[in-house]
């Protein structure tokens, strides 16, 4: 029997990559090495490298398609202050992962290519190479600035979750929720904020998004949105977890739930809530499959993101294991491609060819200037006495300045 679906599986990546949309090892090189891949005796092909990550458990896992995740974790040591104003150094450690994932690449040229547009995602696979796209874990990483977020796009980010464990001007996470915070969605500069990012072509994730957070995207995306690593709340009460009206709309939007395989938002037995097995993660594919269609899931690891690993789950060679698992409870070979990787894939060049719409509606493929009206910009003194060169424009600023003391 194991033979047969082996077979199917050869015959299916034939034309169709495994994508995976969340992977942290960006994140742990980071951490680990503090951006020094070329020392400490780092090989990312090494077999014996002991992270879920490696060259050789991502071609044992058949995987073609790989987004790093440019994750830099929420500053704001009381992120429920929702003061967006403190001082962070999000930014520059953001840029610093995009450079590791990019300087990753460009070391290991002959496995892994970096990747900005889905059709170079797939001609990547067919040449035989893991494709690397990149994206963001949070907005708190653009620090309440559309112009950020717009540099990050040229950079290559192609899909940005809109909160890690932190609320920000843009939406409301939803740890805020777990901890028992009103749940406030998406905020109006977070509507514009979505507009922005399908006018740019980047991916909307909710994961890690407030319930209202979701239903307030789904009424104003244009393009279909992604989960990039979440599981059904109907198996596991998780916050992280999608419940079934919002499933049922990600049907009608088109978009995808690719599956986490971190056991908390698996796990099924609530006497062992961490505990999950491989079962539990084909439970929840299932699931989803049932309720809205195999069009609408897919795969987002978690990989070096969590420290325990479902059992079954061990790293990411083990993708093949889950599609024999789905084989065997009867999945078509139609299903499993779309699972593999069809499904994002078809969301991400819905999103591209949306934003050539609207970059082709609007005038000179104009930005969205809106800004948050909570930010305090901060100049030196002696800019008070500058002229207002352009009429009007000081008494609209001013009250929101802070003026530094000049320093000489
Ligand atoms: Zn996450």
């Amino acid at each position: 029997m194991d033979a047969i679906y082996r077979a199917r599986l050869e015959e299916l990546l034939q034309d169709t990559p495994i994508v995976d949309t969340h992977n942290d090892f960006a994140w742990l090189l980071r951490i680990n090495l503090h951006n020094q891949i070329h020392k400490f005796g780092f090989n990312f092909n090494s077999n014996s490298i002991v992270s879920h990550t490696s060259i050789p458990k991502l071609r044992k896992g058949r995987v073609g398609v790989q987004f790093s995740s440019g994750f830099v974790e929420c500053k704001n040591a009381d992120q429920y202050s929702r003061n967006f104003n403190l001082k962070s150094s999000v930014v520059r450690d953001t840029l610093e992962i995009f450079d590791i994932t990019k300087r990753l690449c460009a070391d290991y040229p002959e496995h892994l290519k970096f990747v900005t547009t889905c059709d170079e995602a797939i001609g990547a696979y067919h040449e035989g190479k893991i494709a690397m796209p990149l994206a963001i874990e949070g907005l708190h990483q653009i620090e309440g600035s559309l112009s950020v977020l717009r540099q990050y796009y040229e950079l290559g980010i192609r899909y940005a979750t809109l909160n890690h464990n932190c609320d920000n001007p843009f939406s409301t996470a939803a740890s805020s929720i777990a901890a028992g915070l009103p749940d406030k969605g998406l905020s109006p500069l977070g509507v514009e904020c979505i507009k922005e990012m399908n006018r740019l072509g980047i991916m909307v994730d909710l994961s890690h998004t407030s319930y209202k957070t979701m239903h307030d995207v789904l009424n104003v995306s244009q393009a279909p949105v992604i989960f990039s690593h979440s599981c059904a709340w109907a198996l596991t009460h998780h916050e992280r977890n999608v419940r079934d009206d919002v499933l049922l709309r990600v049907k009608e939007n088109r978009g995808v739930v690719q599956i986490c395989f971190f056991g908390e938002f698996l796990a099924q037995d609530p006497d062992h809530p961490t505990r999950a097995s491989i079962n539990d993660l084909v439970d929840h594919i299932f699931y989803i499959a049932s309720l809205i269609g195999w069009e609408h899931v897919g795969f987002g690891g978690d990989y070096d993101g969590m420290e325990v690993t479902p059992v079954g789950l061990e790293d990411v060679s083990k993708y093949p294991d889950v599609i024999y698992k789905c084989m065997e409870r009867g999945a078509s070979d139609e299903d499993i491609r779309g699972l593999m990787g069809n499904n994002l894939l078809r969301v991400w060049k819905s999103v591209e060819i949306i934003s050539d719409i609207l970059k082709s509606k609007m005038p000179r493929g104009r930005a969205i200037e809106a800004e948050w009206e909570g930010r305090k910009w901060e100049y030196f003194e002696y800019l008070q006495d500058v002229n207002e060169v352009f009429p009007g424009s000081k008494s609209i600023y001013f009250p929101s300045h802070k003026w530094l003391p000049s320093n000489h």
